[in-house]
């Protein structure tokens, strides 16, 4: 007897022309009797949606630069016929409530995706997070929103992808700490005195990773790090201190859970974002992945080793802000946030990042926030103050 094939899961992706929406699509293009593309959008790259759209038969699009939805409005020719183009965060509030979708990935870099998850998450669509500002900023309040529409929040990034895999089936009680992967980013074999003079072209230039400028700097500064550990804080529920990070040259093991009797689960795979993707898209089912799996008659060495604090302070720095609590780990998302674009624009040498950090959390009182606007003002401040910040970190060099 042959079995009626199950419904196709109806996929929502903001962030679709960037590095996680490129993998999404050829999860989504390899398994498409599962899996169907229903809404993207995108900043401001209007000609690549309307390519995405054109190959996946999206009819629905959104824009979030005001200039950009604009000109595709121009253009309503570069679309299918009938596709609905909408723009600014209304236009991708919209399109993360779409009626007939399951499940909405949130890839769009920085914050700018927190209103439309927690959006999703109040129609009760599940949410796959691969922006992990959102939590930094606003952890509190997602997984707030989450619990009470009863909705699945699955992580995308592949740390906690990791962890959520490992976690499945055991009870929280047994965790003694999580243990993330660190690469080491673009710098990790280069001496500490020559950090100094890196440039923007040298720190984008990932060993294993193909990834966004931003995020590629934040790998060789291990802001991404920390990023994650304050992540995996609210995804998880745990405490500071059983969040955790070992620097893994390879890239292969993505995190540990170690549990209270001493044992250890690891998630391992090639250094490919196909593969959380297609975790989260298809889950719980499982199908063949679009990337080669690990090979193994071939030698795989797994080297761990621990992260000298010394030479990646952005890591200490947001381990403070963790057990700070309140504001903290969101007066650092932002100040970093600046501090990177700074340094992409030659305005900042590289090791000014941790410096306008650490001045912008010295200058803003922290507190603890009772509501969703009182983040969102505290973001804008505290990028006012670590612009403010970056003249004096001008020379930094040691
Ligand atoms: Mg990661």
């Amino acid at each position: 007897m042959t079995q009626p094939a199950p419904r196709k899961k109806r996929i929502v992706l903001l962030g679709a022309t960037g590095s996680i929406g490129e993998s999404t699509l050829r999860v989504i293009a390899g398994h498409p009797d599962r899996l169907e593309l229903a809404a993207i959008a995108a900043r401001e790259n209007w000609s690549g949606l309307a390519t995405i759209a054109r190959q996946f038969g999206v009819r629905h699009v959104g824009l979030f630069d005001e200039q950009a939805f604009a000109t595709a409005r121009a253009n309503p020719g570069s679309f299918p016929a009938g596709t609905r183009v909408v723009g600014g965060l209304a236009g991708l509030i919209e399109l993360a409530q779409l009626a007939d979708a399951d499940i909405v990935l949130v890839a769009v870099v920085g914050t700018t995706g927190l209103e439309p998850a927690l959006a999703a998450l109040a129609a009760g669509k599940d949410l796959a997070l691969a922006s992990k500002e959102i939590l930094v900023l606003a952890g509190k309040f997602v997984m707030a929103e989450a619990r009470r529409h009863r909705a699945k929040l699955l992580p995308v990034d592949s740390e906690h992808n990791g962890i959520y895999q490992c976690l499945e089936g055991h009870p929280r009680a047994g965790i003694r700490r999580i243990i993330l992967t660190a690469s080491g980013g673009a710098f990790r074999d280069r001496p500490a005195e020559h950090l100094a003079q890196v440039t923007p072209e040298d720190a984008t230039k990932h060993p294993n990773w193909a990834m966004g400028p931003k995020i590629t700097v934040d790998s060789a500064t291990l802001a991404n790090k920390g990023l994650e550990l304050i992540e995996a804080q609210w995804l998880f529920g745990l405490r500071p201190d059983q969040c955790t990070a070992v620097l893994h040259p390879q890239s292969i093991v993505h995190s540990l859970v170690e549990f209270t009797d001493g044992a250890l689960l690891a998630q391992l795979c090639p250094p490919s974002m196909t593969f959380p993707i297609q975790h989260v898209l298809l889950h719980p089912d499982r199908a063949a992945g679009v990337d080669a799996p690990l090979d193994f008659t071939r030698t795989i060495g797994l080297e761990f080793r621990p992260i000298d604090e010394q030479r990646f302070p952005m890591l200490g720095i947001a381990r403070a802000t963790m057990k700070a609590g309140g504001v903290a780990p969101a007066i650092y998302n932002a100040a970093n946030e600046v501090a990177v674009g700074a340094f992409l624009r030659n305005e900042i040498p590289f090791l000014a990042i941790p410096r306008v950090v650490e001045q912008t959390l010295g200058s803003i009182r922290n507190f603890e926030p009772t509501n969703l606007a009182a983040v969102l003002a505290l973001d804008a401040s505290a990028r006012r103050s670590a612009t403010s910040h970056l003249a004096t970190c001008r020379s930094v060099n040691a």
